[in-house]
């Protein structure tokens, strides 16, 4: 998406990488090739690719300008990383740096850091290798994280926890927080578990315009047609669906601008209605 700008905010994406992922079969337990059949017609190109039949999946971030702040939303995979998946296992491109250069800012330039969740795609570029130390890569960032997030991922001990939090924690930038937490009448975390249990969403209000990063409540619009079907790496995919169907029921034609993780690009859109399925998503112009 182009930034986009309301009352006094604007708001820029941040794309790390965006490709084929993994067969909705692998990602959905619902998604058979004969449950997708009816949806294949506009699913194909922009949301499953042709030649491979994956998801087409991007990880991205998003900054939020304000009068005060600069805020980032979601950090991404980040490099040298340790991951169970291949493709976001020990990274050494910086695309994400420069794009987030391109948009104007720097890292110095973050006030605050915040994480949907403590996913490895949400929090990779929290840290960056410094002589050999994880180190936080916004030295002048508050990061934002829900107490609940950060107590279950410090219990399982993750990857995520050891190289994107604890170095945050150790570093006194981390505030833990509520998924209620508000930090002033513009950006508020709306509470979501279910894709993990301190999941939230962040929105973001100004000018009597609202628009909301969700986050992991949704990973392709495979889940327009089908909100109940939950995906294999949520904590709990009764809760998540549960969650999903109720956030979306209050977007739904509504004017707010719904930014996503991993909807393909543009990424962005208004949540609207659709005559042969639940839901149905108006993308805002491509860059
Ligand atoms: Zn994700």
């Amino acid at each position: 998406m182009r930034p986009q700008t309301f009352g006094e905010v604007t708001i820029h994406r941040v794309l790390e990488l965006e490709g084929p992922f993994m067969l909705p079969s692998d990602v959905f337990p619902n998604a058979t090739p004969q449950a997708l059949e009816p949806d294949m017609h506009w699913l194909l190109n922009h949301s499953i690719c042709p030649n491979t039949g994956k998801l087409i999946l991007p990880v991205q971030s998003y900054v939020v300008q304000t009068p005060d702040h600069t805020i980032l939303i979601d950090t991404c995979v980040g490099c040298g990383k340790t991951s169970a998946l291949p493709d976001w296992n020990d990274r050494d491109d910086d695309t994400w740096l420069r794009n987030l250069a391109a948009a104007g800012f720097t890292p110095q330039d973050i006030d605050f850091v915040f994480c949907t969740h403590l996913h490895a795609d949400h929090t990779g570029w929290n840290t960056r290798l410094l002589d050999g130390r994880w180190v936080p890569t916004f030295p002048n960032a508050t990061y934002i994280l829900a107490k609940s997030e950060v107590a279950k991922a410090e219990a399982d001990q993750s990857n995520v926890f050891r190289e994107n939090v604890q170095p945050i924690l150790e570093a006194g930038q981390a505030q833990l927080v509520e998924t209620d937490f508000a930090l002033n009448d513009m950006i508020t975390l709306i509470p979501t578990p279910g894709h993990t249990v301190g999941h939230v969403c962040v929105q973001i209000q100004s000018g009597g315009q609202t628009a909301i990063m969700i986050g992991d409540v949704i990973h392709s619009p495979i889940q327009l047609a089908h909100p109940d079907w939950s995906m294999v790496y949520d904590d709990d995919m009764d809760l998540a669906a549960a969650t999903r169907i109720k956030l979306f029921d209050g977007l739904v034609d509504t004017d707010t601008l719904v930014l996503t993780a991993h909807l393909p690009t543009p990424s962005a859109g208004r949540l609207t209605g659709h005559t042969d399925r639940p839901y149905d998503f108006a993308y805002v112009d491509k860059e």
